[in-house]
């Protein structure tokens, strides 16, 4: 699938420093900031730096350094927040839509954290 990256999107602008934005973490390849619209006590998007829309787009344009350096920042932010099943946070749903089924609203890829409550079972 050809994705055609929209650099005015509200990630980019946080992500030149345009907007200012509650950040978790940060590293080379990603950045994770405090959702505007928290669903829950935690509740934190981890964005790649490079300009990639999804997921899928990431896996198959992206370098490996910057698909294993996304990944991994994912699992740092876990870890920063105290969330990891078995620790006190007791864990987390992560999900990241794609798309007009996915409903994405924002066409810079996102992962969103959710924590400090139960998310509930939307899928079974
Ligand atoms: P999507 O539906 O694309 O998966 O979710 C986009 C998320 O970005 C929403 O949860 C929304 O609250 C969040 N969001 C939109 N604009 C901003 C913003 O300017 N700053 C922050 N921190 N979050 C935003």
């Amino acid at each position: 699938m050809p994705y055609t990256y929209d650099d005015q999107n509200i990630f980019a602008k946080i992500l030149r420093g345009e907007i200012p934005n509650d950040t978790v973490y940060e590293d080379d390849h990603a950045l994770a900031f405090r959702d505007i619209q928290p669903k829950a006590p935690h509740h934190v998007l981890v964005i790649p730096k490079g300009p990639y829309v999804t997921f899928d787009h990431l896996a198959s344009e992206g370098s490996d350094a910057e698909i294993v350096g996304f990944t991994r920042a994912v699992g740092k932010v876990c870890a920063l927040l105290g969330i990891e099943p078995g620790n006190a946070g007791d864990g987390y749903r992560m999900i990241s839509n794609a798309g007009e089924h996915g409903v994405q609203e924002v066409p810079h890829l996102h992962i969103h954290i959710l924590a400090g409550r139960s998310i509930g079972r939307m899928v079974s």
